[in-house]
C-alpha cells in the first residue's frame, strides 16, 4: 500500500511513545475484503529524500488495521508505526509499506499499563520476525525505490 500520510485523530499514540502515520482511505479501499483486522509487521519507507538519511531507509514497521469509531465502525484506517526515531513529523510525504505477517487481533484494554506493554510486545515481535532472511529480499523490492 502507499499514500501521502494523512492527519489522524491525535489519539494520544505520541504520548504512548507509539505515533502512527495514517495511510489515506484509497490506499486501503481496493484491499478491504483480505485485510485482516489486527496487529500486523512489515517494512516501510517514508519518501523523504536523499538528504533525510537513514530516515528514508526502508525500515520495520508494526501496523493496525482497525475499525473506526470515527465512521461508525463502517470502515477501517490503516495505521503504521515505523521503528525509527525521526528528527520531525512527515505529514503528507508519500509512505509505502508491504506487510509481511500478522501479530495477534485487536484487544480491549482495562488499564494503559496494558496497553503499553502490549505496543512493546508487538515491537519485539516485529523485529524478531523480520530477521528471517527469506523476508530480506522485500527490503529491496523495487516498489521501495
Ligand atoms: P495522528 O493522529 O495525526 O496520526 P499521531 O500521534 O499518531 O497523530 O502521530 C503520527 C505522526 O507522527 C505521523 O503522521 C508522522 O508524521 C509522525 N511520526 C513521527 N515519528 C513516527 C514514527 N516512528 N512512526 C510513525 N509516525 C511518526
Ligand atoms: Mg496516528
Amino acid at each position: 500500500m502507499k499514500g501521502p500520510v494523512q492527519h489522524g485523530f491525535k489519539r494520544g499514540s505520541k504520548d504512548l511513545g507509539c505515533p502512527t502515520a495514517n495511510l489515506p482511505d484509497e490506499a486501503i479501499e481496493p484491499h478491504q475484503d483480505v485485510l485482516q483486522t489486527g496487529v500486523h509487521y512489515g517494512y516501510a519507507r517514508v519518501l523523504l529524500g536523499e538528504d533525510a538519511g537513514s530516515a528514508d531507509e526502508v525500515l520495520p514497521m508494526v501496523m493496525s488495521i482497525g475499525w473506526n469509531p470515527y465512521y461508525k465502525n463502517e470502515k477501517r484506517t490503516a495505521e503504521v508505526h515505523i521503528l525509527h526515531a525521526f528528527d520531525s513529523d512527515f505529514y503528507g510525504k508519500e509512505l509505502r509499506i508491504v506487510m509481511l505477517g500478522y501479530i495477534r487481533p485487536e484487544y480491549n484494554y482495562t488499564s494503559l499499563e496494558s496497553l503499553i506493554n502490549d505496543i512493546e510486545t508487538d515491537k519485539l515481535v516485529t523485529l524478531r520476525s523480520l530477521d528471517r532472511p527469506t523476508y530480506e529480499a522485500f527490503k529491496k523490492d523495487p516498489f521501495f525505490q
